[in-house]
């Protein structure tokens, strides 16, 4: 069963616009210098059940003006498989999702599980913290070893 640690229906922080962020239980990068190490537990938050959806979908429903949904965490890579069935009943807004991963791009290519999860994606920012490459200044990122990737009209990916 897959747990949430916490949902921000209106971040402005986490995407372009303002998005629905979900934030997935568990990590095992336990990056140094972490701002969320209690996400890192598989079992933090609430169990994702039918209500939790119900209830997710209200939320969404009552804000036309979302431009996409987040995948954080934790890291979503980590339950690639169920985060790919939840995405499935969840009204995504604007057809946008972006995700979150300690996972290289490169590794999540490796992985039939995680390639499904960033097939449903379509910018991905990739990469663990880095606390001695941290930089305030960048948009979406902690440290400046992180990539946005972003999915072309052809399916291709490309970072910034
Ligand atoms: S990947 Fe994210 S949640 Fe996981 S340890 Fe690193 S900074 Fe924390």
């Amino acid at each position: 069963m897959l747990y949430i640690s916490g949902i921000n229906y209106e971040s402005i922080a986490d995407a372009e616009g303002v998005v629905c962020t979900i934030f997935i239980s568990g990590c095992k990068h336990h990056c140094k210098g972490c701002h969320s190490k209690d996400t890192w537990d598989f079992k933090n938050g609430k169990p994702l059940d039918d209500d939790l959806i119900k209830q997710i979908n209200t939320e969404i429903d009552k804000r036309s003006f979302l431009s996409g949904l987040v995948l954080s965490g934790g890291d979503p890579m980590y339950s690639a498989r169920e985060v790919h069935e939840m995405i499935q009943k969840i009204h995504i807004p604007n057809n946008n999702i972006w995700c979150y991963s300690g996972f290289l791009f490169e590794e999540i290519q490796q992985d039939e599980d995680k390639k499904l999860l960033l097939s449903d994606c379509n910018v991905l920012i990739d990469g663990q913290f880095e606390l001695d490459k941290r930089d305030v200044s960048l948009n979406f990122r902690g440290s400046s070893n992180q990539r946005i990737w972003r999915k072309g009209i052809k399916g291709e990916w490309n970072y910034d």
